[in-house]
């Protein structure tokens, strides 16, 4: 654990591209812009209750891999969910919000600092790369491709495109056999502790945690990643093996 290993797969959202903290500001600023057409709320008891629904519908495995897999009116079912909670019924303004929403963050979804020069710097090193990405092919293609990763990457694996999606062992396996590697000289960064961290571990792969909220791991957490960093420069400070 004290050098870097000879491969590494790398997650895309919440790891290379900041995503999930934008969620939040843009949900007050489209419930903002909407203020007038909802008197009896404020947009903060509205974001709050989109929060909540948004929270529920996110924590069921299934639901959340339909729902990655095809964005469609995710969003629009998100918000008319929160409207629910207080007792508001207006599908059409869902469905507009939740295309304003989808619209502004897609926008606003951007590379950590620093991200791009450890990318550049790894790839300098001779480290050997897969970017292993959950999602649909035209979600997460458009997002690689508007930041141009692809550059980076000896492979990338799309769960739209492979068919399956982490933390299944075979996109693990997979990415490991396109890159040459075995478990015990590859490392998998990732922000999710069950995805690509404990899954990972399990077959033998080191399992990194990208914690980029700073915050460590949650309370009572029972996953023992083998190292945690807040960017993926931390990376860099090891010697190549
Ligand atoms: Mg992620």
């Amino acid at each position: 654990m004290s050098k870097l290993p000879k491969a590494m797969l790398i997650d895309l959202d919440d790891t290379i591209l900041a995503y999930d903290k934008l969620s939040r500001p843009i949900w007050l600023s489209v419930c903002q812009n909407h203020a007038e057409e909802l008197p009896n709320v404020t947009p903060e008891q509205l974001v709050e209750a989109i929060d909540e629904y948004r929270k529920w519908y996110w924590s069921d495995p299934t639901r959340h891999r339909r729902a990655r897999l095809n964005l469609g009116n995710v969003r629009g079912d998100v918000v008319e969910g929160g409207f629910e909670r207080l007792g508001i019924k207006a599908a059409e303004l869902a469905l507009k919000m939740g295309n304003e929403y989808a619209k502004r963050r897609e926008q606003a979804v951007a590379p950590f600092p620093g991200a791009i020069d450890a990318l550049v710097a790894l790839k300098d090193l001779g480290m050997r790369m897969a970017m292993v990405t959950n999602g649909s092919s035209e979600t997460q293609r458009a997002k690689i491709n508007r930041w141009d990763l692809e550059q980076y990457f000896d492979f990338i694996l799309v769960e739209g495109e492979f068919g399956k999606g982490k933390p299944e062992p075979d996109v693990y396996r997979h990415a490991m056999k396109t890159l040459d590697s075995q478990p015990s000289n590859t490392w998998m960064v990732g922000d999710n502790l069950e995805w690509e961290v404990a899954a990972p571990q399990r077959m033998g792969i080191t399992g990194v945690w990208h914690d980029w909220r700073g915050r460590g791991l949650p309370k009572g957490a029972s996953i023992k990643p083998d190292r945690i960093i807040t960017s993926l420069q931390e990376l860099l400070q090891l010697p190549l093996e």
